[in-house]
C-alpha cells in the first residue's frame, strides 16, 4: 500500500501544528512591526516537522508499506493521512477533498482537532481518527479499511511504539545562527512522554490522553538513531513537561553522557520542576534552550485556572542560572485571564522584562474546545470561527477588557519586551558594569517613549 503523510503548510500567517497547543496549533498573523519580525523568525527557526506523522510512518513501514511525505504535493496513493489543526482546518479539509477527487485516494485525518471536532473534517474525508493515532494506524497497516469516526485508544506503553522515522527529512542542524542555539531550519522533534500530570484548566495538552512516559533507555536508543541519521543533531523534546520527574531527567542526562552522544537539545518544562543541579546535569548532556510558562505574575490569577504558581524568587534564580550557563530561555505569558485588567496585564509585561528571558511569547487566553476552561466560558464565547482560536484573537466576552483593549495590550507586550536595549545586551551576553548601567539608562528612555506612544494610541483605542 502507498500512503501519503500530509503536513500542509498554512494558507497564511505562521502556523505551528502537530504538538503546538496540544495539536490545535497556533497562527501568528502579524499585527505590528515587532510581530512581523517574530513571524519571520518563527518561519525560519520553528518550522519543525511533525513527530506524530513520523510515528505513523514508522508503524506503516514496519508492515512494509510505502510512505511518501507531502507538504502539499499531490501523489497517486492508496491512502492519505492528513495532519489536522484547528487554526487551518478549512484549508486542510479543502485540500483533502481535492486530493480525493483527483486521485481517488482513501483520505483520513489525525490529530487533536480531528479528535475533538471531527465534524470539521468528516465531509472531506473517508475516515477521521479519534484519539492518539497509533492504534488506528496499526489496524490500517494490517489491512483494515478505516471508515467514519475511527476511535483509537491511547498507546498504553510508549516503549512499545516504533521510533519516529525521518528517512525523508533533509539534513537538519548544520547551519548555526548567531545568538540562537536552534539551527537554521529547526531541529528533530522527539516525544519522551505524552500528556501532562498538571491541571491547568486552559491547557489542551492534557485532553487527549493521560500522562505516560518512556523509559530512559528507550529514549536514548531513539536519540542514537537520530545521531546516526543526522550530523550534529539538534533535538527538540516536545513533551509539555520534560522534567516532571527529576530523577528520571537526571538518569536521562547521565545516559546521554554515558553513551557519548554529542547532542544539543531543548525542552519545555515548568520552572518549579528545575533546580541548579538538575540544570547543570542537563546542560552537560546538551541542553541549550528551554521554554516554560510563566503565564501571569499574579499567583491569585493562576490559582483560579488550576495552575500552581511558582514563587518569583525561584523563577528569577532559575533564569539567572540559565544565563550563567548560556542556556537560552523562552517564557510564555497569557494575557486576558478573567481577573485580568489593565493594571494586572501591565504588571505581567513589566515582570516579563524583569525576568529577562531570551525571548518571550505573549498570547491571549483562549478557551480551547474540550478544555475545562471551554466548559466554564462557553456562554461568553462569541467567536464562531474556529480558525480564530489562534491564541492572538479575542474570542470571548471579557468582564473587564474589550477586544480592542486586549489586542492593544498584546501588541504593547511585544513592543515593550522586544524593543529595548537590554534585550540586545542579553543576547550578546554583555556583562561589563559600565555598559550594563548605560543599557539600563537607555532602557528607561525607551520605556518612557513606549509609554508616551501607548498613551496616545490607548486614548484612540478606548474611544473608538
Ligand atoms: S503545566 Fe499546565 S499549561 Fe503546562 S502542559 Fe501541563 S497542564 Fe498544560
Amino acid at each position: 500500500m502507498r500512503v501519503l503523510l500530509v503536513d500542509l503548510p498554512a494558507r497564511d500567517g505562521f502556523v505551528s501544528k502537530d504538538t503546538v497547543v496540544g495539536g490545535y496549533g497556533s497562527r501568528l498573523l502579524p499585527f505590528s512591526r515587532v510581530t512581523r519580525i517574530i513571524g519571520e523568525l518563527k518561519r525560519r527557526f520553528l518550522d519543525v516537522p511533525s513527530v506524530q506523522l513520523a510515528h505513523i510512518a514508522a508503524i506503516l513501514a514496519r508492515y512494509g508499506h510505502e510512505v511518501i511525505w507531502s507538504r502539499g504535493e499531490i501523489a497517486n496513493v492508496d491512502v492519505a493521512i492528513v495532519l489536522s489543526s484547528l487554526v487551518d482546518h478549512r484549508h486542510e479539509a479543502a485540500w483533502a477533498d481535492r486530493l480525493r477527487r483527483a486521485t481517488g485516494a482513501h483520505v483520513g485525518f489525525v490529530g487533536l482537532a480531528a479528535s475533538k471536532l471531527p465534524e470539521l473534517f468528516r465531509g472531506a474525508a473517508d475516515f477521521v481518527v479519534i484519539g492518539e493515532p497509533e492504534s488506528a494506524v496499526e489496524r490500517l497497516a494490517r489491512g483494515e479499511v478505516l471508515t467514519g469516526d475511527s476511535v483509537s485508544a491511547p498507546a498504553p506503553d510508549l516503549d512499545a511504539l516504533p521510533f519516529a522515522r525521518w528517512d525523508a527529512l533533509e539534513e537538519r542542524g548544520r547551519h548555526h545562527v548567531p545568538f540562537s542555539p536552534r539551527p537554521y531550519g529547526g531541529g528533530i522533534p522527539l516525544l519522551a512522554s505524552r500528556g501532562c500530570p498538571e491541571f491547568c484548566t486552559y491547557c489542551p495538552h492534557r485532553i487527549l490522553a493521560g500522562h505516560r512516559v518512556r523509559s530512559v533507555s528507550n529514549i536514548v536508543d531513539e536519540l542514537e538513531t537520530i545521531r546516526d541519521r543526522f550530523r550534529n543533531p539538534y533535538v527538540i523534546f516536545r513533551d509539555p513537561l520534560f522534567t516532571a520527574d527529576r530523577e528520571r531527567a537526571l538518569m536521562l542526562a547521565d545516559e546521554i553522557l554515558a553513551r557519548g552522544l554529542q547532542l544539543r537539545f531543548e525542552c519545555e518544562t515548568r520552572l518549579d520542576r528545575l533546580d541548579p543541579d538538575l540544570l547543570d546535569a542537563l546542560h552537560r548532556a546538551g541542553l541549550r534552550a528551554m521554554s516554560f510558562g510563566v503565564e501571569s505574575v499574579s499567583s491569585e490569577i493562576l490559582r483560579r485556572v488550576g495552575r500552581r504558581p511558582t514563587p518569583e524568587p525561584h523563577q528569577r534564580a532559575i533564569l539567572d542560572h540559565c544565563r550563567r550557563r548560556g542556556i537560552a530561555t523562552a517564557a510564555f505569558y497569557v494575557l486576558g485571564f478573567l481577573q485580568d485588567d489593565w493594571a494586572s496585564i501591565a504588571a505581567t509585561i513589566d515582570y516579563s522584562i524583569a525576568l529577562d528571558s531570551s525571548v518571550a511569547q505573549f498570547k491571549l487566553l483562549t478557551p480551547y474546545p474540550a478544555t475545562p476552561l471551554w466548559k466554564q466560558l462557553a456562554p461568553r464565547v462569541y467567536e464562531t470561527d474556529w480558525e480564530k482560536f489562534d491564541g492572538f484573537t479575542p474570542t470571548f466576552e471579557h468582564p473587564h477588557l474589550s477586544p480592542r483593549e486586549l489586542r492593544f495590550l498584546l501588541g504593547a507586550a511585544y513592543t515593550r519586551f522586544y524593543m529595548r536595549p537590554s534585550l540586545v545586551a542579553h543576547w550578546t551576553r554583555v556583562t561589563a558594569r559600565p555598559v550594563r548601567s548605560m543599557v539600563r539608562w537607555a532602557d528607561g528612555r525607551i520605556a518612557r517613549r513606549h509609554a508616551r506612544k501607548e498613551r496616545a494610541s490607548m486614548s484612540r483605542t478606548v474611544t473608538c
